[in-house]
């Protein structure tokens, strides 16, 4: 017999692991057999709801250490000269479910936790620096258009390009999401992006509007949809095999944090909305900043534990940096929670992936699968030496807001127009190899059970993103449509 023998989930011995235990060998199984009952019942309880988006995903720990002095824009000890702090990432892809393939065209998801010594701060961020929709109450529809249909579960194209052609605000993205690094090589070979401008304050109490950009130091590479539907069969988990590998092999992939800053009151009269998520800042307005380097050196040993149960959140935000007047951003900072409780229960925050490295003195108290004592005092104020809240070191970031309460969209500024930065896009940043690849995905994904008025407003909608890609996609759908190409 070994020293290591198996035991119950009680710890005590377990009778055996392959006999359960019946009346005679022939005989039937006793309900005491407590040892196969435990397995049982908690297999049938193994599986978690899977998330809704972003279901299907993995990643690594690591370390973030800084390289550059940003210590004028920021007080967070995180970004701080010198400073190195644990990590965790997850990349996924949006749509599909838990087993679906790595390789579908999709935004991935980038998604990296500091384990800070000022509390966890997270960049709950995407490999795209933009998104479809600027309007939080657009979510939800927008995430189901993408999924499964009613009737038949089945993804839709008819009724993504419905959606999308309804929302014109979708063109940046949607023209990002169709060129090449819609499908990227590896989750190595991509950036991410914090996409939102959040804020950052620095000692001095000044605040300024940040965008966060992980470049990667790998290069950018991408696969042909021909290749990714290849691998869509051939291997599922290709994305998450690679960094896997890539880890074990001792190659520890690496991102370069850079930062766009622009002054507070910049913000007031710059040319494009700056919190509107659709639209970036131009490098030649607002250049890259080093800030340090992110490193993944450190597979996960139990995929279930420390990624299926990551939780990661906007709103987990440290002194000295903070979040925007974007109303995307600010619905996520309900939203993630909210899915962590309801998807992991109310103490996920006690999940040791998700525990901060630092001490907690919050007063929250009981709930299911609480696991650390709470002490009194329950409440604040107390008499009774509680902690105390310290808004000097909080440094909440505050900006001002005034107005009547409306429902409607965001002030238009001078240049903001749904189709000018897509537009930029194809032109002025795609070489003409690009251009005709992006045609050829388009007219791919379009021809593909879309129907009237869909398609004709497809036509359309690549018309106002560019006059030739228009032209050439209505083409080409129509092409094949007629089984001419
Ligand atoms: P720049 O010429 O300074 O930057 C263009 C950027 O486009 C590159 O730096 C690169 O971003 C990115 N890029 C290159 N190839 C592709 C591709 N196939 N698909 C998507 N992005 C690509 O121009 P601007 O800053 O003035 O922006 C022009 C356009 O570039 C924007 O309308 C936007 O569509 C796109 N872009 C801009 C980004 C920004 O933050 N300013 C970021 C990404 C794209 P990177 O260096 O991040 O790899």
């Amino acid at each position: 017999m070994t020293e290591r023998y198996t035991t119950t989930d009680a710890g005590s011995p377990a009778p055996s692991d392959d006999q359960s235990l019946t009346v005679g060998p022939d005989g039937p199984i006793l309900l005491q057999d407590h040892y196969l009952i435990e397995q049982m019942a908690m297999f049938n309880r193994e599986r978690i709801p899977e998330r809704q988006p972003h279901a299907k995903g993995g990643g690594a720990f690591g370390h973030f250490q800084v390289t550059n002095d940003v210590s004028g824009y920021t007080r967070a000890a995180v970004f701080q000269p010198g400073a190195k702090t644990e990590t965790l990432i997850r990349f996924s892809t949006v749509a599909g479910e838990r087993g679906s393939p790595d390789t579908w065209r999709d935004p991935r998801g980038f998604a990296v936790k500091f384990y800070t010594s000022e509390g966890n701060f997270d960049m709950v961020g995407n490999n795209t620096p933009i998104f479809f929709i600027r309007d939080p109450l657009k979510f939800q529809h927008f995430i189901r258009s993408q999924k499964r249909r009613a009737a038949n579960n089945l993804r839709d194209h008819n009724m993504q390009w419905d959606f999308w052609t309804l929302s014109p605000e979708s063109a940046h993205q949607v023209t990002w999401l169709m060129g090449d690094r819609g499908i990227p090589k590896t989750w190595r070979h991509m950036n991410g992006y914090g996409s939102h401008t959040y804020s950052w304050i620095n000692a001095a109490g000044e605040i300024f509007w940040v965008k966060y950009h992980f470049i990667t130091d790998q290069g950018i590479d991408f696969l042909t949809q021909q290749d990714a539907d290849r691998l869509a069969g051939e291997d599922a988990d290709y994305h998450q095999r690679d960094l896997y590998d890539a880890i074990e092999r001792g190659e520890f992939p690496s991102w370069t944090l850079k930062m766009q800053i622009m002054p507070f009151d910049e913000a007031k009269t710059y040319r494009f909305n700056p919190f509107d998520l659709t639209k970036v800042w131009p490098h030649g307005d607002y250049p890259l900043i080093d800030v340090g380097k992110l490193t993944l050196d450190r597979n996960v040993t139990d995929y279930h534990t420390e990624m299926e149960q990551a939780a990661f959140e906007p709103n987990n935000i440290v002194p000295g940096t903070g979040l925007s007047p974007d109303k995307m951003l600010l619905a996520r900072g309900f939203s993630y929670s909210d899915a962590h409780r309801a998807r992991l229960g109310t103490n996920y925050k006690q999940i040791p992936v998700n525990s901060p490295k630092v001490e907690v003195n919050s007063y929250s108290k009981d709930g299911a699968m609480r696991i650390h004592n709470v002490t009194d005092p329950v409440y604040a104020p107390n008499s009774y030496d509680g902690p105390q809240a310290d808004p000097t070191r909080a440094a909440e970031v505050r900006w001002m807001a005034d107005g009547q309460m409306v429902r409607v969209a965001y002030t238009l500024r001078a240049e903001d127009d749904d189709w000018v930065q897509a537009g930029t896009l194809v032109r002025d940043v795609l070489d003409d190899a690009a251009r005709e690849r992006l045609a050829h995905n388009i007219i791919g994904h379009a021809s593909k059970g879309v129907q009237e008025p869909v398609l004709s407003r497809v036509f359309d909608y690549w018309r106002n993103v560019d006059p030739d890609l228009g032209k050439k996609v209505e083409e080409g759908v129509r092409a094949r449509l007629h089984g001419k190409a």
